[in-house]
């Protein structure tokens, strides 16, 4: 019967992860299992107690009595030492009894410790009206039912303190993600300026005939290029995290989209001897309703990783087809290079995420392993979820002699 009363009495504790509710349940399932008249839970904080939850006490009582100062050879002292229970057959015979002010004395007292790897962090203190009311038994009793306790206690701190470190997290992270878009931002007018300066040099016939100064600025325009892609990209992504992305959709031809792509990639796909087929069946998708400028970006950013992950002398295959079940397209981006581990194929969809070391980054835009900010399949992703679709990617691994390859997968709705 006790034992199922104390099996009882654990699981109920386990029901609750909240410290404001776990002190309160604590005692109410202890009075099924040793029953008394007055009882209190207190946590250790130092040489203090303090009280969690009460029952039995008069209203004014409760309010008045928050902590217990630990004394010097008391009973709380004691019990701190011996990690056993303490029994007080009447509290009138005890010297330097603490007795609370206008409380009605209970004569017997019973202490047990609540204890966790081996230190006392709490206890629980139960009176009853009567000289010597309690006995051996409900020392054990108690004591064995204080060990549940402690489990549901710990597990309500442990459970308290993750979730405000969580929170915590979740500040810095908007902390954090402000302060990029507001650089992002403040970046990209000093970069206009200079772009447009750039530009007027560019015009002047000094300058676009001089074999020497041409060159140079026309590095300093790609540059910038590169820069102001970067920052969009970052206003892109702190868009999509703050889910401020607005679609506009309008029946959408993917196919001719992605021509559209690999159109724009035509210079870098020659200076890095690639070839880029696009799929006849790409043509033959049916309309989506879609974001059209978004949507380009999803394959802008594909089939830019698909150039840079890829060793010269690769190719990139864009092929699709419609689903009539569901009804959805499905576009994949296949290359012939370095191929990501499955360790981290979902991770790569993450903000920031690369799996490569950073150290090793040159900038540029379609280097072979030309490494960027990690943002393209943050932003890929964000466009995609947007739409009620899904990617992913299929790679066997990675590895730079045998290049496995990657194909990305990109399924859209057809609405
Ligand atoms: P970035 O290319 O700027 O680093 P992305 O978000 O576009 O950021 O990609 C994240 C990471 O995923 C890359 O750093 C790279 O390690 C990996 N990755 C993306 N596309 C490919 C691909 N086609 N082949 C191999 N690895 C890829």
């Amino acid at each position: 019967m006790l034992a199922e009363a104390l099996e009882h009495a654990g699981r109920e504790l386990g029901r609750s992860l909240d410290m404001r509710e776990v002190p309160g349940r604590i005692l109410d399932q202890l009075v099924t299992v040793v029953p008394y008249a007055r009882c209190s839970i207190m946590l250790e904080y130092g040489d203090v107690l303090k009280i969690e939850a009460q029952r039995g006490f008069p209203e004014a009582q409760r309010a008045k009595e928050v902590t217990v100062v630990i004394r010097e050879g008391d009973v709380f002292e004691q019990m701190i030492r011996t990690r056993r229970p303490v029994m007080v057959e009447d509290v009138l015979q005890e010297p330097g009894w603490q007795f609370v002010e206008g409380l009605e004395v209970h004569r017997s007292w019973l202490g047990v410790p609540v204890i966790s790897q081996d230190q006392v962090f709490g206890m629980i203190s139960m009176t009853r009206a009567d000289v010597a009311a309690f006995g051996e038994d409900d020392a054990l009793l108690a004591s064995a039912f204080a060990s549940q306790a402690a489990i549901a206690l710990q597990n309500a701190r442990l459970y308290g303190e993750l979730n405000s470190a969580y929170q915590n997290l979740e500040k810095l992270d908007q902390t954090k993600s402000n302060f990029i878009e507001v650089t992002a931002h403040e970046l990209r007018t000093p970069l206009t300026v200079i772009k447009g300066y750039a530009q007027v040099l560019g015009a002047l016939p000094d300058i676009r005939d001089n074999p020497q100064v041409k060159p140079a600025l026309d590095g300093i325009l790609t540059g910038m290029q590169r820069m102001h892609e970067i920052v969009n990209s970052i206003l892109d992504v702190t868009k999509i995290d703050s889910q401020v992305l607005q679609l506009a959709l309008h029946p959408t031809n993917v196919g001719n989209l992605v021509e559209r792509v690999a159109h724009h990639f035509q210079p870098d796909l020659e200076a890095r001897h690639l070839t880029l087929q696009v799929g006849d069946a790409i043509a033959a998708l049916p309309d989506i309703q879609a974001d059209s400028d978004l949507l380009y970006k999803v394959f802008y950013h594909l089939v830019m990783n698909a150039i840079k992950y890829t060793p010269d002398g690769g190719n990139i295959v864009l092929d699709g087809w419609a689903e009539t079940v569901a009804p959805a397209i499905e576009v994949t981006v296949r290359d012939t290079g370095i191929g990501i581990d499955p360790e981290h194929h979902k991770l790569i969809f993450e903000k920031f995420y690369q799996t490569g070391e950073v150290s090793l980054h040159s900038s540029g835009r379609t280097k072979f392993k030309g490494g960027g900010p990690g943002l393209g399949l943050a932003i890929a992703r964000g466009i995609v979820d947007a739409h009620d679709g899904s990617i992913w990617v299929e790679s066997a691994g990675h590895d730079e002699e045998t290049c496995p390859g990657s194909t990305f997968h990109v399924r859209l709705p057809v609405v």
